[in-house]
């Protein structure tokens, strides 16, 4: 037995006497009412006996319906019951947030204190102890666990919560979990999750039982965006004339009455009452289909602060008269915008509304006002994303809204990076926000995309992470897991429940070995393991390890977060020339990444000069320039998650002793990481070590005699796959002349007519010798010494000693 269960065994005596004489207070007796209404309580034995008899179960139920806080408490108090029990309950869950908020919960539930019984534990934070037996984590603990304690040592009953979500931890911790289960006989395993996809997983696990909680709920009457325009008369042009619309009163009905038609619609004297019909129709489904058909980019603010008025309003006698509202969109920004938009409106008043947004970033404290019951007369409305959806659930919802659009990472090949998308929801997200109303009372739920769009356009699932993400996270998790690292990835990947193709598998193994994660016999080197513990792509994570090697921390998050996110610069239609021009007052040593870095360096010293139009002036995107503030401090949190670098030092005296004031990053970080932010060829080349092996080498072009009998040569731009490429014109490095024999490092590849090469930047030989990740050798004599990596790039260098040289320091850099 491990260590930590040396005591195991006496504690457990000790808790089972302890639990035996306890007596309940007021509180516990008045929460234990509320415990037995949930749906859940009633199929109590159904559980425990199925537990008995089956290594894996499913429990599917409504959200709301008391899984989570419930069934593990059945099994610890089942198991409570002997002296010689032995349940260690872990119960996984998809976010930090739910983690804590459900440990206290159920805490509170017992009448005991958080970090005794029932702890958590996620990152860099716990509350547990020896006397913990039912521990709420993370997934992402959990496979960290995995890597000292293979066969998860110790533990009874595994829970893993919210499967429905497919996240790809989730995933891969079923893939783990049903290998364990061959050679850890005890182990229990129980899946929980909302809907009802329950064959998918009762088929992975041998058909196992599945106990389908009943659900009580109330009825929801649903209506889609033609109901909507038709219920709330909402005319397009609304959108262009929102402010004055209090004086244009559209209602079909009784304009029909009073013959009363827009313009575009007024009869000739001569229609009769059906073309007189049909044509209101017709603009009505004009006015529909264009709603249904516009950009995703923009989301129809006025719709919803429309048909929140109606709602309110109360015009509608056959709907109901109160509850919460719960509207859902995308993601923090529109939750933003529409949050303001309510403050702004004479509508919603403080006194009468309380507007809660709600976000997983939001911390715990935030999140819990939407549980609060609201004062007298109050109405509460709730701007969520799909976090409302299945992990928060708010009781007294009545009306939901949904926007029918969510945001989703997915993988973008061109790009060869994570993106976050705005994108159209699946049924699933769609049944699951309609049933957040009616949860105690009927409910109404509006969707804003057509019943046609519902039935034929949107997918049946939201599909799975894993089949959106690179594969080089999972692959470099396959190598750090002890009871995988015999077998290839491919075979070990194999078996997912969703497995990806082989091409892919392979891909991302190749990639990771040109980065240097794995080595050429596929095992995982230092840097591997280090980029298997930050949650960023691959390349980044790279790039902000060897940021704080070299100490250039600050610069290299700039670089990291603009590669990730987007160029601040931005080109008008209009105006190519003018942008052009202000772009080049930044320019810096012929690389495209350095020069955005200059950029937002130049912004963020005019911010602190509070001048706002310094974006306008120079052809910036100010909220690219957010965002990549943003991400930078995300990243910084990543890095000191993982003791890369020490948070928290904040000294005013940095700022002053350094050449350039830097945003948070300087004073969170300290001067030790950024003594090199302006060694931009120190950058160069860490460029290298992020982008390899994206090179192009500059090769000749027939040369040919002009007519004066010159030689003219022309270069081109050849690709380590020996592909021929253009610069794009947006480059700062367009129609610039290189030498024959120089090498550019890119990131990006799009193809229209022809291959370009959107952002590039020169780099030297010897960071290609030093940072290119992938194996190099070295040839020839002491006239002709040729370098290769990979065997995809070569170059001559003058000395053996030279090459030998930086090959050494190159094998210690490897080994830091
Ligand atoms: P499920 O996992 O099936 O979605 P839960 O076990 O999370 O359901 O929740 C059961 C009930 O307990 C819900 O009705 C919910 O409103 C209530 N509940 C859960 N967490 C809290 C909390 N922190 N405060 C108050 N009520 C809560
Ligand atoms: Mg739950």
């Amino acid at each position: 037995k491990p260590r930590y269960l040396k005591d195991f065994d006496k504690i457990n005596i000790f808790l089972h006497k302890e639990f035996q004489v306890k007596i309940p207070s007021h509180r516990y007796l008045k929460l234990q009412e509320e415990r037995q209404k949930l749906p859940t309580w009633e199929m109590r034995d159904q559980i425990i006996s199925t537990l008995n008899n089956h290594n894996v179960v499913i429990i599917c139920g409504m959200t709301g319906c008391g899984k989570t806080t419930q069934v593990p408490q059945f099994i610890l108090d089942d198991a409570l019951k002997s002296e010689t029990f032995n349940a260690n309950i872990v119960c996984t869950q998809p976010r930090r947030i739910s983690a804590m908020s459900i440990a206290e919960r159920v805490a509170q539930e017992r009448d005991e204190r958080v970090g005794r019984v029932v702890g958590y534990q996620i990152r860099l934070d716990a509350e547990l102890s020896l006397f913990t037996r039912l521990l709420f984590c993370t997934t992402g603990i959990v496979l960290r666990r995995l890597e000292d304690d293979p066969l998860l040592e110790g533990v009874s009953h595994m829970i893993v919560d919210e499967v429905h979500e497919r996240s790809e931890q989730s995933d891969f911790l079923l893939l783990v979990l049903k290998k364990l289960l061959r050679r850890h006989s005890h182990l229990k395993v129980i899946l929980m999750s909302a809907t009802i996809d329950a064959r998918l997983f009762s088929d992975y696990f041998n058909k196992c039982p599945v106990i389908e909680i009943p659900g009580k709920t109330y009825s929801v009457k649903q209506f889609f965006l033609e109901d909507i325009i038709e219920k709330t008369n909402y005319r397009l042009d609304y959108g262009s004339d929102y402010a004055k619309r209090d004086s244009l009163p559209f209602d079909y009905h009784l304009m029909y009455q009073k013959r009363e038609l827009p313009l575009e619609l007024r009869p000739d004297a001569y229609l009769n009452e059906d073309e007189l019909q049909s044509r209101y129709e017709k603009h009505r489904r004009q006015t529909v289909s264009t709603l249904a058909r516009m950009d995703l980019d923009c989301i129809n603010y006025e719709l919803i602060i429309h048909l929140l008025e109606w709602i309110v309003n109360g015009e509608h006698k056959d709907l109901l008269e109160d509850g919460a509202i719960l509207v859902f969109l995308p993601g923090i920004q529109e939750i933003q915008n529409t949050f303001e938009m309510l403050q702004a409106s004479r509508e919603f008043s403080k006194e009468n509304y309380a507007i809660i947004p709600l976000h997983s970033s939001y911390s715990s404290e935030e999140q819990k006002m939407v549980f609060r019951p609201t004062a007298r007369g109050m109405r509460k409305i709730v701007l969520a994303t799909n976090i409302a959806e299945t992990s928060v659930t708010i009781n007294d919802v009545v009306f939901v809204v949904d926007t029918g659009v969510m945001k989703e990472k997915r993988y973008d090949p061109e790009k060869g990076m994570l993106s976050l998308d705005l994108i159209r929801v699946s049924k699933t997200n769609a049944i699951q926000r309609m049933g957040r109303a009616g949860r105690v009372q009927a409910g109404v739920c509006f969707h804003m995309f057509t019943s046609h769009m519902y039935q034929h356009e949107l997918r049946d699932h939201p599909k799975p992470e894993i089949q959106r993400n690179s594969l080089e996270q999972v692959v470099i998790r396959t190598k750090i897991l002890p009871i995988f690292r015999k077998y290839n990835a491919q075979k070990v990947l194999r078996s997912l429940i969703n497995p990806p193709a082989p091409e892919s598998v392979e891909q991302a193994v190749d990639f990771l070995k040109h980065l240097g994660a794995l080595d050429s016999a596929s095992e995982l080197t230092a840097l591997g393991y280090h980029l298997g513990s930050l949650p960023v792509d691959v390349r980044i994570g790279k790039l902000m390890l060897y940021g704080t090697i070299f100490r250039c921390l600050d610069a290299t998050l700039t670089i990291a977060a603009t590669i990730s996110f987007k160029s601040p610069f931005i080109i008008p239609f209009k105006k190519k020339e003018e942008a052009a021009e202000k772009k080049k007052e930044f320019e810096t040593n012929n690389s495209d990444i350095l020069t955005m870095l200059q950029a937002y360096k130049t912004w963020w010293l005019s911010r602190a000069a509070r001048d706002y139009h310094f974006c306008k002036k120079n052809y910036l995107s100010y909220k690219a320039l957010e965002m990549i503030k943003t991400l930078k401090q995300q990243y910084v949190e990543n890095l000191s998650d993982i003791g890369f670098i020490r948070k928290g030092i904040k000294t005013r005296d940095v700022q002053s002793q350094s050449s350039y004031i830097s945003d948070g990053v300087w004073e969170i970080t300290g001067p030790e990481v950024n003594v090199n932010n302006e060694n931009m060829e120190l950058l160069s080349a860490l460029l290298v070590a992020a982008l390899y092996p994206n090179i192009i080498e500059i090769v000749p072009q027939a040369t040919n005699l002009s007519g004066s009998g010159e030689r003219v040569s022309r270069t081109k731009f050849k690709t380590e796959k020996g592909e021929y490429v253009d610069i794009h014109p947006s480059s700062v490095n367009f129609q610039h002349y290189f030498k024959i024999g120089s090498f550019l490092v890119y990131h990006e590849k799009v193809k229209t007519k022809k291959v370009y090469i959107r952002d590039c930047s020169l780099v030297s030989k010897f960071s290609l010798l030093m940072f290119a990740g992938g194996k190099i050798t070295i040839t020839g004599s002491s006239e002709n010494i040729i370098v290769k990596i990979d065997d995809m790039i070569m170059f001559k260098v003058r000395t053996i000693e030279t090459a030998a040289l930086l090959k050494s320091l190159r094998s210690k850099l490897d080994q830091l």
